[in-house]
């Protein structure tokens, strides 16, 4: 199989198997847990934070970071089509007890315009509190696009100047940083928290570090152990994060021509359209209305003939990781071609 569902399908490599077997660990409750310590550290220092928190996944990094900037009541800024808002299942409300005032935006980029239009100027008792804003860095169903550094720090500026704490959703950040050849500790430091998924790109079994000031970061403590996230000998797969941080984040490079290659191949069929043609990183979104053929029908004949494509936010999406090889992506390509054509 072709595994182009999504950059979370990626299996651990011989390489990270070892490293798993030979994690020195402890009891990470206890904080006792040597490879989750020194992850946590890595993370900090890669993100230019003081302190960092191994979770279990990225959408639970979303979900303390919103329970620790707000207060029930409170009201949250985050774009339309962000994962916070599309994708948690309802976990601000649920968790937090808080609004979202969604920023509609075409490619999951705003501006410092688009945020303070949202913050009233002068609140009184019957209006909620704007305490939060989400950013997303790639934001996903905006087709991976990358925020550029300026534009990045002056939305969070612009919520800074209004008294908002500001959090980015980094699930594929070094994505962003390896496309745009931008630190991303200079990303990060946008923002007061920050995370990065280990799950996605950088093709670890499970994971993801949060990050932000020390007192950030103690207070999420607490809430990763309320919300039952707080681990044991979780070494055992914090290990494969830091293989994954010392092997797996150049070659994100290779992922993004992957992805614009498959792009190219695609469109070169006739009916095809790519949705984010500029392939900015790891994601192909991709409209078939042109060929007459069904997205459903596409991704059940494709899936038949070995190639694995998703239906995401209603859009089909293709998408490259580590375990996708350049030939993989030609292969893909050419089934594609015939699935339309038995199809249209
Ligand atoms: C995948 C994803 C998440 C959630 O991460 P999990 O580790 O799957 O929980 C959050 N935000 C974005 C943008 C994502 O793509």
């Amino acid at each position: 199989m072709i595994d182009l569902f999504s950059d979370t399908q990626t299996r651990p490599t011989p390489a990270m198997r070892r490293a798993i077997a030979e994690a020195e660990v402890g009891d990470e409750q206890l904080g006792e847990d040597p490879a989750v310590n020194a992850l946590q550290d890595r993370v900090a220092t890669l993100l230019g934070h003081e302190a960092g928190l191994f979770l279990p996944s990225g959408t639970m990094c979303n979900q303390i970071a919103i329970k620790v900037h707000t207060q029930p009541g409170d009201c949250i800024l985050a774009d339309r089509n962000s994962h916070v808002m599309r994708a948690e299942g309802g976990g601000p409300a649920f968790h937090s007890g808080v609004l979202i005032d969604p920023i509609p935006s075409p490619r999951g980029i705003f501006t410092p315009g688009d945020v303070l239009e949202r913050i009233p100027v002068s609140p009184g008792p019957h209006v909620p509190p704007v305490t939060l804003l989400c950013v997303e860095q790639t934001h996903n169903y905006g087709g991976g696009s990358v925020w550029p550094l300026g534009p990045l720090r002056d939305v969070c500026d612009a919520a800074r100047s209004r008294s908002l704490a500001t959090h980015l959703d980094g699930a594929r950040l070094l994505n962003a940083s390896v496309a745009s050849g931008v630190r991303a500790a200079d990303f990060a430091r946008c923002c007061d928290s920050a995370w990065i998924d280990l799950s996605k790109g950088l093709g670890c079994p499970v994971g993801a570090v949060l990050v932000g000031s020390s007192d950030f970061i103690r207070r999420a403590r607490r809430y990763k152990h309320l919300f039952g996230g707080a681990m044991r000998q979780a070494g055992i797969v914090a290990a494969a994060g830091i293989h994954a941080l010392d092997h797996h984040v150049d070659r994100l490079a290779d992922d993004h021509a992957h992805a614009r290659r498959l792009a190219d191949g695609l469109a070169a069929i006739a009916g095809v359209t790519i949705l984010n043609p500029d392939v900015p990183t790891n994601l192909v979104f991709i409209d078939l209305r042109g060929t007459g053929v069904a997205a459903d029908g596409f991704v059940a004949a494709m899936k038949q003939r070995g190639v694995r494509m998703g239906l995401v936010g209603g859009m089909l999406r293709a998408v490259t990781h580590l375990d996708v090889s350049r030939d993989d992506i030609d292969r893909a390509v050419a089934i594609a071609s015939e699935v339309i054509a038995d199809l249209r």
